[in-house]
């Protein structure tokens, strides 16, 4: 999927948490098979855009 700010591609290995204090945090993901349960992140690695789905067939 293509930044629809500045037209790169963005990376989707990204995953959200939720912090001790409340706070969300975006991290790389590491375990893959956790993915389908969770939101879908997207980084857009050129200007930082972030964009957050759900895929709509595992939920
Ligand atoms: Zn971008």
């Amino acid at each position: 999927m293509k930044c629809p700010n500045c037209g790169t591609e963005m990376e989707n290995n990204y995953v959200l948490r939720l912090g001790l204090s409340g706070a969300i945090k975006i991290e790389k993901q590491r375990n893959i098979e956790l993915q389908s349960f969770l939101p879908k992140i997207l980084v857009c690695p050129n200007c930082g855009k972030v964009d957050i789905y759900v895929d709509i067939q595992s939920v």
